[in-house]
């Protein structure tokens, strides 16, 4: 009997936005709008999100001893998050400074933070969550090191689940332990780098396969996605909507995967589920704002 449905190991960010009329140039200052600041990072959306379909959740993650890093914990326990894995201290919480000039184009510098001290040993120490967890997802927002120590961590009969963004190569030991491996096209583009040779969203689903992960999924936007495993290519149909804010859509997705993965459904029927619920994520604004309830997505 497992405590949680999902285990997310990643990043919690505060992302902090302003909008302008222009970006400044070198030595440079605009004004800006009043400043909003958001819950965010990969890691902290993923968990969100799981947990507001009815997932039971937990994050391992780490923050500053910040305001920033409050709010994180706060937004966390907001939507049923268990905290418990939550690290405090090391460093200032991670920050995104976002502009949105006025046709919507963002710019961001972000600062790691706390994420980046995440440490294998971290991970170690959380062994008694890795055991307690029936899936595992992870994101490359964290250093890669940690990320290599969560598959060790994983328990006998646990599913791991990936979705390497910012994307970088991976060790053969990481693609081997994805069941799936979930991918953009561009992260599709940088992990196959040199052997990106296919033209399809089915080549590179087919090619990243035989890299080692157990199963892929290629992420298409308004297209919806695809899923590749030893069964084969099948194409998930998109879910139409109008899109108002297309961010964390992803991670919208990634968590109703994982999620329903690990409560039995095949990954056809998981993506399938998972890209409704990434439909709905992009009908509203902002990213952890944006997540539906499994009654919500039901009732669309
Ligand atoms: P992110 O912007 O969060 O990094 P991503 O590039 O990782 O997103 P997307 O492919 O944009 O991921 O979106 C994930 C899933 O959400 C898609 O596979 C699709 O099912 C759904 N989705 C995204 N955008 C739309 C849209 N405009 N209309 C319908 N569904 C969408």
């Amino acid at each position: 009997m497992y405590d949680y449905d999902l285990l997310v190991v990643g990043s919690a960010n505060a992302d902090l936005v302003i909008g302008v009329e222009r970006r400044p140039g070198a030595g440079e200052t605009v004004l800006g709008s009043d400043l909003a600041v958001h819950p965010g990072g990969k890691g902290a959306n993923q968990a969100v999100a799981a947990a507001r379909l009815g997932a039971r959740t937990a994050l391992l993650a780490r923050v500053g001893d910040d305001g920033h890093g409050r709010l994180l914990l706060d937004s966390q326990r907001a939507a049923g998050v268990d905290t418990v894995g939550v690290l405090v201290g090391g460093a200032p919480t991670g920050v995104a400074l976002i502009t949105v000039d006025p046709s919507g184009d963002n710019s961001i510098v972000v600062s790691p933070g706390a994420n980046g001290r995440l440490t294998p040993e971290d991970v170690r120490a959380a062994a008694s969550l890795f055991q307690a967890s029936r899936v595992v997802s992870a994101q490359l927002e964290i250093p890669l090191e940690t990320v290599v120590e969560v598959v060790r961590s994983l328990a006998d009969g646990s599913r791991f689940v990936l979705n390497p963004s910012p994307p970088r190569p991976l060790p053969s030991e990481v693609l081997a332990a994805c069941d799936p491996l979930i991918v953009n096209e561009h992260e599709a583009k940088v992990i196959l780098g040199d052997s990106a040779v296919g033209e399809t969203p089915e080549d590179w689903a087919r090619i990243l396969l035989a890299k080692g992960p157990r199963s892929v999924v290629v992420t298409l936007g308004a297209q919806g996605a695809l899923v590749a495993s030893a069964q084969g290519v099948t194409r998930v149909p998109s879910v139409k909507v109008d899109a108002v804010d297309t961010t964390g859509a992803g991670d919208a997705f990634t968590a109703a995967l994982a999620w329903k993965l690990g409560a039995g459904s095949s990954l056809a029927e998981a993506a399938a589920y998972a890209a409704r619920v990434g439909a709905a994520a992009v009908t509203k604004q902002g990213a952890q704002e944006s997540f539906p309830t499994a009654a919500e997505v039901e009732a669309r």
